[in-house]
């Protein structure tokens, strides 16, 4: 990472004041603080090929600046490599296809992002052996034995179920197997995988990181440059490259991830805690809530807890009525934007989950909006 403007290698700025400086170049005169999206499949390139900038699949200049913001924030005061990519699932694809070969083992958790099982398929039919247990309980180091990879998702898409990545890192470190953590739903601000040990940290920015629900987007970021570049040419292999528009706009958005978080954590806090006191409501996670399995843990390794909520109301109808009695909350899927949403997770059918499961995306409204919102569908929901 080079010396810029207010931002030294110490990494000891906030994160509110990491987040609005981070990846801007050095000022120019008459240029803008953050410079606008380069549209070019090809640049000016006389003579030898060298880059950086040569043919559009391989580089673009508003990657660079989003890479080096990203990787500000995923490992401030360090020198590492960050790879953007289209979506989060070309980002966990390009590390499994990179560093998995025919008769190697990864370790997958039972209860992660629902593309898992479509990568189970085809790691399967190109000869990877894939193992897979539940998150909770650190369950995946029982079938550590030899595995060349372990992919840990903490906290967990839906069931947010947390493990201790300190723990699994080392015990698989000393299995011979390198670790990705898919960090969507912590961000970085919320956690810092390879600060935990990890080797990759992964993740889907369609979701918290980008925070406006408009663009798909994901990156990998590691220390060991190898890793790097074996990312970098996967993204290269198969062109699963961002548009320069989305980039920008997601360089963009990191300006406010620290204020986004901040509030957006304190609002799920605060509809866990008011979900707390309701009878009709079962199987509450929220790993910030003192009072739920993955505190301890969560505690102790994470910065902040995330936007998400879960929870179960009585059947499929009653979820239903509630969702559609919500008029600050969208029913929709996906996570971590600005405006509130839910669903009953049940619907896709992919996730071993109750039919009245409710995954609830906690946005930037005011907090008392968004509790009386939510009591006032919930009592609707029951009378009927
Ligand atoms: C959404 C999500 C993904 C996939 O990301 P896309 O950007 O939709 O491709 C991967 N992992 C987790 C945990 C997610 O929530």
């Amino acid at each position: 990472m080079s010396e810029r403007k207010g931002l030294g290698r110490s990494g000891t700025v906030g994160e509110g004041t990491r987040a609005v400086r981070a990846g801007l170049p050095e000022p120019v005169k008459y240029e803008p603080t953050l410079p606008g999206p380069v549209f070019a499949a090809h640049f000016h390139l006389p003579g030898e090929p060298t880059g950086p900038y040569t043919y559009g699949r391989d580089e673009n200049p508003t990657w660079s600046h989003l890479e080096r913001a990203i990787g500000e924030l995923e490992a401030p005061g360090e020198s590492v490599g960050t790879v953007a990519f289209a979506s989060g699932m070309a980002a966990i694809s390009a590390v499994l296809f990179s560093q998995l070969k025919a008769g190697e083992a990864v370790v997958l958790p039972d209860d992660g992002y629902q593309a898992l099982p479509l990568l189970r398929e085809r790691l399967e039919a190109y000869g990877v052996e894939v193992r897979t247990a539940p998150t909770g309980g650190d369950a995946q180091l029982d079938v550590l034995d030899g595995a060349r990879l372990l992919w840990i998702e903490t906290p967990s898409n839906p069931g947010l179920d947390v493990c201790d990545v300190r723990r699994l890192v080392k015990a698989a470190h000393s299995a011979g197997a390198l670790v990705a953590v898919d960090n969507t739903l912590a961000t970085p601000l919320g956690q810092r995988p390879l600060e935990l040990g990890a080797d990759f940290s992964v993740a889907s920015d369609t979701k918290g990181m980008t925070g406006h629900g408009d663009i798909l987007l994901g990156h990998v970021t590691c220390r060991d440059p190898e890793l790097v570049a074996g990312v970098r040419r996967w993204r290269k292999v198969v062109g699963a490259i961002p548009g320069p528009m989305e980039a920008w706009l997601a360089h963009r958005s990191l300006a406010t991830l620290q204020l986004r978080i901040e509030r957006q954590c304190a609002n799920a806090l605060a509809l866990a805690e008011a979900l707390g006191s309701r009878g009709e409501v079962s199987g509450l996670r929220y790993p910030g809530l003192p009072s739920d399995p993955s505190y301890t843990i969560a505690s102790q390794q994470m910065r902040h807890f995330g936007s998400v909520v879960s929870f179960v109301l009585p059947d499929r109808g009653h979820a239903e009525r509630f969702l559609s009695g919500l008029r600050l909350v969208d029913d929709a899927t996906s996570f971590g934007g600005v405006r509130s949403s839910a669903e009953r997770r049940g619907r896709w059918g992919g996730d071993a989950v109750p039919e009245g499961f409710i995954r609830f995306s906690v946005g930037a409204e005011d907090a008392v909006d968004l509790v009386a919102d939510v009591l006032r569908a919930l009592d609707e929901a029951a009378a009927r």
